[in-house]
């Protein structure tokens, strides 16, 4: 089973970067919406290289706790050789849960960037003071084909 892979160093421009890293995230997803998981996916960049990607693996594993950003933290962490992603940021499809955003307080990341909202079990819907005070927020990017892919997945189940 290959989870961790760090390859690919895109060129990219500040202004479009956030999109761009954005849909590396969504193809991660895409890849577990086709192993019949939830479709969420995740990528950590540093410096402008994706050090860790992680896609939802939760039946795969049997294991509650593979989110796709708990997958890529591990990595992300594996490949700095320390604990902490200062100066990363986290792109993730979906808003993360508590447990996610809880797991990144102690990463203390510096920025997250998500895709669409999840009003349900996101973690501002439950406990906003969750996220460490130095971690930056931006929300909204790519919203629609980060929430369509979670939507179809779901309508497929019925
Ligand atoms: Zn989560």
């Amino acid at each position: 089973m290959k989870v961790y892979n760090f390859e690919s160093d895109l060129n990219l421009t500040p202004e479009n970067s956030d999109e761009q890293y954005m849909r590396e995230a969504l193809k991660l997803a895409e890849q577990a919406f086709r192993e019949n998981e939830v479709p969420i996916g995740a990528i950590i960049v540093a410096n402008g290289k994706i050090i860790g990607k992680g896609y939802n693996l939760t039946e795969r594993l049997n294991d509650v706790t593979a989110h796709a950003e708990m997958q890529a933290f591990t990595a992300a962490a594996n490949f700095l050789g320390g604990k902490y992603l200062k100066d990363c940021t986290l792109y993730v499809t979906i808003e993360p849960c508590v447990m996610c955003a809880g797991a990144s307080y102690w990463t203390q990341i510096s920025r997250i960037v998500y895709g669409a909202k999840d009003e349900k079990r996101g973690y501002s819907a439950i406990h906003d003071k969750i996220i460490h005070p130095k971690t930056e927020i931006k929300s909204g990017v790519l919203e629609e084909d980060c929430a369509n892919l979670v939507k179809s997945f779901f309508r497929n189940k019925r």
